[in-house]
Parts: C-alpha cells; sequence; structure tokens
C-alpha cells in the first residue's frame, strides 16, 4: 500500500464526531470513553499510529489496527517566504489530488489558511484558483488534516490559534464538509480552538450564507464583496448574477443577527476598476446598513490576468474615505506573496510529471522563494 492509499475495508477515524466516533466504539464492544480517548489521540497529540496510543488496551489496539485507519494528508512541498514567515505547504491526498494551504505565524497569533475544495467552481476572474476549474470537494477529515498536519510541524509546544477557510474553494459550497470541520476544529475533544477564532470566507451564497446563520455558531464569517456596483461585480464574479449585492449584503445581516457577531467584508483593490472616489463613498453607503468592517486587500497580481495593483497612493486614498465613516481594518498587504501564496495565488500545477510547488517565479512573481522539498 502507498502512503496514499486508504485501506477500503478501514473506517477511517479521523473527522468522525464525537457521536459517531461513540457509535463504532460502542459497536466494537468498547465503552463510551474510548471514543473520547480517541479523539485525544487524534486532534490533541495529532497521532497517527495506534500502537503510540498507550491509554488503550493492547487488545483494543490491535482491533483498531485490524478495522481502522487514520487518514494524513502528505506534505509533498513546503515554499518558505523570503520576505515574511508565511509557508505555503502542497498536500496530497488519499486520491492524489493536491491542494494547498499557508502558515501565517505573527507574534502569537499562528493562522492557517486551509482550503475546502480542490480548485474552484466560482471562476472569479482575479482569483488564481477560479482560473483552475473546479475538481471535487473536500471531506471535513480533509480540512482538518491540513491544520494538523501543519499543527505537528510547530516547534516548540506551539499550537495553530487561528484557522481561516480562506484557501482553495468555496467552502460554503461544500457546505456540510465545511460545518463538520468547524466543529471539529472548536469541540473540546477535537482541535479546541475558541469558534470566533475561525474565519469563513464566502463568495457570497446568499441561500448557505442564510443556513449558516441558523446553526447557531459564534465563528466569524468573511464576505467577499469586491465591488460596490452589480456591473462591476458581475464582471469580477459571475456568480454575482445569481446573488446580487443587494442579496449577499441582506444574507450578511441575517448572520449577524444571528450570531451577534459583525461581518467582515473583504475588497479586492484592483486598479481602474474598483479603486475609485466613487466606489469608497459607495462603500461607506453600503456599510452603513449593516454591522462590519471592511477588510482592503490590494490586488495580487496572478498569470493570464490582466488586473493590476493599484499605486499605493490610490490605495491610500481609497482607506482615507472608508475610514472617516466606517471600520476600517489596516489594510492587508497578504503575507506569503513571493511564494504565491497570498490571497487568491493558490493554485496547483496539475501536469504529465505530476504537480510540483512551483518557485514563484515561475508564477510569474519576479521575488523568489526559498523551496524545500518535502522530508526536508
Ligand atoms: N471562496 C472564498 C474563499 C477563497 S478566496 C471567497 O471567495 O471568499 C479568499 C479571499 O481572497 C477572497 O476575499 C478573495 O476575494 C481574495 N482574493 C482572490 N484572489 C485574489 C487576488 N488575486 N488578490 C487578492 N485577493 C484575492
Amino acid at each position: 500500500m502507498t502512503h496514499t492509499e486508504l485501506p477500503m475495508s478501514k473506517v477511517n477515524l479521523m473527522g468522525l464526531s464525537l457521536l459517531e466516533l461513540e457509535e463504532l466504539v460502542e459497536g466494537w464492544g468498547e465503552p463510551k470513553f474510548r471514543a473520547k480517548q480517541l479523539m485525544s489521540w487524534l486532534y490533541h497529540h495529532c497521532e497517527t499510529d495506534f500502537q503510540m496510543m498507550t491509554n488503550l488496551p493492547k487488545s483494543f489496539r490491535r482491533k483498531l489496527s485490524d478495522a481502522a485507519c487514520i487518514s494524513d494528508i502528505r506534505v509533498c512541498a513546503r515554499a518558505v517566504s523570503d520576505k515574511d514567515s508565511a509557508v505555503k505547504y502542497l498536500f496530497e491526498l488519499n486520491d492524489g489530488s493536491r491542494i494547498e494551504s499557508v502558515l501565517m505565524p505573527d507574534r502569537n497569533r499562528i493562522t492557517v489558511c486551509v482550503s475546502s475544495q480542490v480548485g474552484c467552481a466560482m471562476a472569479c476572474d482575479f482569483c488564481a484558483t477560479g482560473k483552475m476549474g473546479f475538481f471535487r470537494n473536500l471531506s471535513s477529515a480533509e480540512i482538518v488534516d491540513q491544520v494538523i498536519a501543519i499543527q505537528r510541524e510547530l516547534e516548540g509546544g506551539k499550537n495553530v490559534t487561528h484557522v481561516v477557510f480562506m484557501g482553495m474553494g468555496e467552502p460554503l459550497a461544500n457546505y456540510d464538509q465545511t460545518l463538520n470541520a468547524v466543529r471539529l476544529m472548536t469541540c473540546v475533544e477535537g482541535l479546541a480552538l475558541p469558534e470566533r477564532r475561525i474565519t469563513v470566507s464566502t463568495v457570497g451564497l446568499a441561500p448557505r450564507m442564510r443556513q449558516f446563520a441558523r446553526e447557531g455558531l459564534k465563528c466569524q464569517l468573511a464576505l467577499s464583496l469586491n465591488a460596490t456596483t452589480d456591473k462591476v461585480r458581475t464582471r469580477l464574479m459571475p456568480i454575482n448574477t445569481r446573488y446580487p449585492i443587494a442579496d449577499v449584503l441582506d444574507a450578511a445581516r441575517e448572520w449577524t443577527l444571528a450570531s451577534g457577531n459583525s461581518v467582515t467584508l473583504e475588497y479586492v483593490l484592483i486598479r481602474d476598476v474598483n479603486d475609485g472616489v466613487e466606489d469608497a463613498h459607495r462603500i461607506c453607503k453600503l456599510m452603513s446598513r449593516l454591522r462590519c468592517k471592511l477588510n482592503i486587500i490590494p490586488f495580487n497580481e496572478i498569470e493570464d490576468c490582466e488586473f493590476r495593483r493599484p499605486e499605493t497612493n490610490r490605495i491610500e486614498q481609497f482607506r482615507r474615505i472608508v475610514s472617516k465613516k466606517c471600520y476600517v481594518a489596516p489594510i492587508r498587504f497578504s503575507k506569503g506573496k513571493d511564494i504565491t501564496a497570498a490571497c487568491g495565488q493558490l493554485r496547483t500545477v496539475y501536469g504529465n510529471q505530476g504537480i510540483t510547488l512551483r518557485k514563484a517565479s515561475q508564477y510569474g512573481n519576479t521575488q523568489t522563494a526559498t523551496f524545500y522539498p518535502a522530508g526536508v
């Protein structure tokens, strides 16, 4: 069996909820509390070898080896940013698909940006993942595995503190698995992260946002707005023809009412497309009807895309106008830009020789990345 194959006959324990795990161990004639012990090994100790689970009876460990397995996504490559401390990971899944995740350490805050799908079907014109097309949804195990695999690499007993669903894919288009993953990340038996430290970012699937609002979660929701008129938003994001600005903002308002949290509007600033003075005034008007803050993300340039990043003074002008009236988060000059790990730059490359994590220069980016093959 190669590393990437999971035995078909064995049940994968990763990704199961406590309830599902309890049913499973009881079905094997074991007491219910074994489920909690198992979860602690999986999510607190990040252990994948049953023989190392020393507080389980030997007979049960044997049973587990025969009947169960723990999926474990494989790090194919990692690229370390020269400019900041971001690390981009290329993972291989059990079926050979590849996805990317990004580790963004910042003093005491250790954020992992996870993918929710292999590729993306939303086809946003300014996003590298959108240009890849859609391959498949990730399972909740594969989503949580990204955090665990990165957690395992942290030195000095450090823990991942925040998770953002801003990697490849549209999390709300993979609704059930995203929800299960959020629950596993936040439950005490799982990764035990406070809900407010998880951010789900959406292109604006209004019905799914409304459904998400009813789940009773206290996590953060980010909405990629990116334009102030439907004409421009449709040009950038084809999904806008289905769910136009008024609809997504209404769904965002439902989220704020249900969760008690504000919503974060993300606004990718693109030169001469959505960075004008009128846009800045219009966004203030849209924001005035909603409990929200604005994240201005200067466009990260990508291959096969004519859009450009605005000049710094233009970015500053936009921020100044909006921040006079509304809450604007400090401008996020995305981390990991030199390793194409910044917002919207994640794209795996499919070819005959398989997929490799390419150096930034191959993406048409002039900066270079320190590149480490897996295992280094
Ligand atoms: N599908 C989700 C999450 C993935 S994209 C969503 O749309 O929110 C995460 C964020 O990166 C979004 O806010 C998106 O607008 C932004 N983004 C995409 N491409 C970008 C680029 N080239 N430069 C800067 N930000 C980008």
